[in-house]
This record gives C-alpha cells, structure tokens and sequence, in this order.
C-alpha cells in the first residue's frame, strides 16, 4: 500500500541558495513522502515540468534565462502551487505575485527565510486533509475566498447561508474550520457560530467572521459569540491566509497537548491513561444485556527480538504492530497498555465474534512482518479474550491478561477465550 512520494521542484540558478535548500530540505522534508528535484534554470524546469508531477515548486524569481518571473507564470499555468523566492522586496512587486495565485512569496535573505518556504511545503501536505467551509451568499465573495483556500490546497466546502451550513457541518463532522460572513438569509452569521458551538469546541473547530469595515462592532461580536477570530472585508489573500494558519496551528497546539497526554509517543496508539479513563466510561454506559469483550495481546519473545535485532527494529516492530491494530480494529478502542502489551475494547461483541476477530489478527500478523532497513523481520503475539463482565473495567482486563498468560503457556502464537478450557 506504498503511497506514491510527493514530488517537489526546486528552481533556483544560485549555488550557495540551492545548497542550503537541499540542507534544509533533508531536514525537514521526510524522505519516504517527498522526492524533490532541483534546477537551475526555466529551461530544465520545463523540462521536468513536462516529464512528471508536481505537488509543489519552490522557485526564484530572476533567473538567467527568466529574469522576470516567467518561471513563476509557467507553473502556475500548469497548476503547481508556486512559492516564490525572491532577491528583493517590492511591495508593488508582492502584490501583484499574490494576486497571481502564488502560495507565498519568501524573500532570500537568511536560512530562516528558506526553512519558512520548505515548512510552507509541509503546510500545503498537511491542507490538503483538511475540510474548510466557506459561508457567504455572494457568489462572487466566496468563489474569491474558495479560489484563495484551493491555492493551499485546502478541501473547500460552500455554504449560501447557516442553515445550508449546519447541514454540511452535520455532513462533514471533521470540518475543520468555517469561514462565515455575517449577513445572509435565512440565518446569519452570528446565529450560525452560536448553534455550532452548541456542539463544538474553540478548539476542535475554528471559525472566522468575516465583517466589513463599516460595521467595526461585528468584529468583536463574533468573538463574543464564540467565533475565533475575525476579519475585515475587504481583505488581501495574504490577511486571509494568515488568519487561517494561525487559527489552524492552534487547534494543531491544542490537539498536540491532547494528544501527549492521551497517546503513547512511538505507536501513537491511546495510552494506559486514557484507556482507563475512555474505556471505564465505554464499559459504565455499556447495556447489562450487550455483550461486551476485552482483549490483551502481547509479542511473543519480544525480548530476544530486541536482542536479535536490536532495540530500534523492536520499537519498528511496536510501531508496526500499532498500525496493524489501528487498521484491523478501527472502530474499537485499541491502547498500547505498557510495553509490548495492547489493549482492545470489543463493545457489542460476544465472546466467539471478539475471539474470532482476534485469532485473524494473530494469523493476520504472522503472515505480515516489517522492513527494518533491508532487513524484513516477522514475530508473532498471543492473546487472552474475554466477555465475562466482570465487576469493572480493571477486572475484565486482569481476566483478559491471565488467559494471555495460558496462552504463552500452551506455546504463544495463540489465542485463549474464556470457554477454551
Ligand atoms: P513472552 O513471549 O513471554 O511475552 O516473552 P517476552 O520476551 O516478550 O516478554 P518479557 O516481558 O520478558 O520481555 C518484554 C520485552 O519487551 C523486554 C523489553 O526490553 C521489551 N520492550 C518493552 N518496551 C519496549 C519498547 O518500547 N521498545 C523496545 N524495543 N522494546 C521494549
Ligand atoms: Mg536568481
Ligand atoms: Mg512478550
Ligand atoms: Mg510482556
């Protein structure tokens, strides 16, 4: 299921400039998602151009044979997001890139200008995951505000008023971030941020109010309402995307502080704390006459894996494992418990469906190991299963955790149920 790479251009006829690009591009760049192509001049970009696909460019502004950004109208004709690099600052000069639709325009004078641009190329990636709902009965004002998001990327839903909002909303409950305008039919703008804070958090789902100038109130009514941030119309692309990161890298704050508490670093599975706190809560609203099944799953002689092939190809294979249980049981709490040992929450489902789901598991894993360098490395895990609810949570998991342990006694690679005497 290899994801094809991103592929990024560089275009940049300076020596010394491309040098700290491609230093900074090693750093910053993962290697396994992108794959980035540098040139020094239009020509060779074209070249490139015409022979694959781009996900973005990073290219200056004056070159030998482009000495007035035609590098930069080339690409954006072929509809690559441009971020520009230029020698000097023109106000005049910004402006009129920005209106030509490029992602951004980064002046060269420092390795922090530079690392900005490739941090802009990691934004863009990250954008185009995320849901934004634009709010505006103009058609003109929200195909100009759609047209500014497209150019980062961002998935881009329309609404002509809050009702038309509140559905979508109810649609896409990822959303991200709503961008609104203030007066429309049917519910204005106000109305709308109050019923969707009804149901959302600040910080699970922005949302900028758009006001004009006239109306200087609006503004800070939309906060008091519950929006996050505003903006005055008119506007340049430039205030908009500023707006919209800022408000998205604070949710992405926020989510990452959540994320250290309730997480575990390597597997970015839920940790023991939150597998306590969640699942108590899942097992009390759990119904007396519903079944309810917990599983415990270790790695089998993790131990000598770790000696074998060392502690970096065991923490490969934690994370391997992680992925797997992610995918084979996303509908289900799965925690990593401590260690080389997981938890999974099985609400709804009897003893012989969690036993069964849990015995592919195991022949699922067996059959499925990781690469470690060149080196593929394959191991095995036991599991204990059980559906007697016991008095709480703790005791159904200690239940789970003895089965495991007979199942390590019987030879590992296995899986123990309550009724497998
Ligand atoms: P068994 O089949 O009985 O489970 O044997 P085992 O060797 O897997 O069990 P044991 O509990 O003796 O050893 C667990 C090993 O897991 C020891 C420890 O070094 C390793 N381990 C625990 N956490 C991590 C981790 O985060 N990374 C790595 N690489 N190893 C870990
Ligand atoms: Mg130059
Ligand atoms: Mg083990
Ligand atoms: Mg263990």
């Amino acid at each position: 299921m290899a994801e094809q790479k991103k592929r990024i251009l560089v275009v940049e006829d300076s020596p010394i400039v491309l040098k700290i690009i491609a230093h900074l591009v090693r750093q910053e760049l993962s290697d396994i998602e992108y794959e980035v192509d540098f040139v020094d001049s239009m020509a060779d970009a074209k070249k490139k151009i015409e022979e694959n696909e781009y996900f973005a460019a990073l290219a200056d502004l004056n070159l030998p044979d482009a000495p007035d950004g035609e590098v930069v109208e080339y690409i954006l004709d072929k509809n690559i997001p441009c971020i520009v690099l230029t020698g000097s600052y023109s106000e005049e000069r910004r402006e009129k890139l920005l209106l030509m639709g490029i992602v951004d325009y980064v002046v060269k004078e420092s390795r922090f200008s530079y690392a900005y641009a490739i941090k802009l190329v990691n934004r863009l990636a990250l954008n185009e995951s995320i849901k934004v709902l634009v709010v505006e009965d103009s058609t003109t004002a929200r195909n100009y505000v759609k047209g500014l998001l497209q150019q980062h990327l961002f998935q881009v839903l329309e609404a002509e008023n809050g009702i038309e909002a509140l559905e979508v909303y109810k649609q896409n409950p990822d959303l991200r971030l709503i961008i609104t305008d203030y007066h429309m039919p049917e519910m204005d703008g106000f109305e709308l941020v109050r019923e969707i804070r009804g149901k959302s958090d600040k910080s699970d789902l922005a949302i900028i109010g758009l006001s004009s100038v006239e109306k200087g109130a609006l503004s800070a009514k939309f906060i008091k309402n519950g929006a996050n941030d505003f903006l005055q119309k008119p506007f340049f692309p430039e205030e908009l995307h500023c707006r919209v990161i800022h408000n998205l890298e604070s949710i992405e704050l926020i989510q990452a502080l959540n994320d250290a508490a309730h997480r575990d670093y390597l597997t970015k599975l839920y940790n023991r704390r939150h597998l306590f706190d969640a699942g108590s809560a899942h097992y009390a609203t759990a119904l007396p006459d519903k079944p309810f099944a917990v599983a415990v799953l270790d790695i089998d002689h993790f131990k000598n894996f770790n000696d074998n092939y060392g502690h970096e190809a065991g923490d490969a294979m934690l994370v391997h494992v992680g992925r797997l249980l992610n995918e084979s049981f996303s509908r289900f709490l799965v925690a990593r418990m401590g260690g080389e040992e997981f938890c999974i929450l099985l609400p709804g489902l009897s003893q012989l469906q969690a036993y069964t789901l849990m015995d592919n598991f195991r022949t699922r894993f067996e059959d499925e190991g990781v690469y470690v360098g060149d080196e593929y490395l394959q191991a095995t895990v036991s599991i204990g299963v059980t559906s007697i609810k016991g008095d709480d949570l703790d005791s159904m998991i200690a239940t789970a955790d003895e089965l495991l342990y007979r199942a390590k006694e019987v030879g590992r690679n296995f899986v123990i149920g309550d009724d497998s005497e």
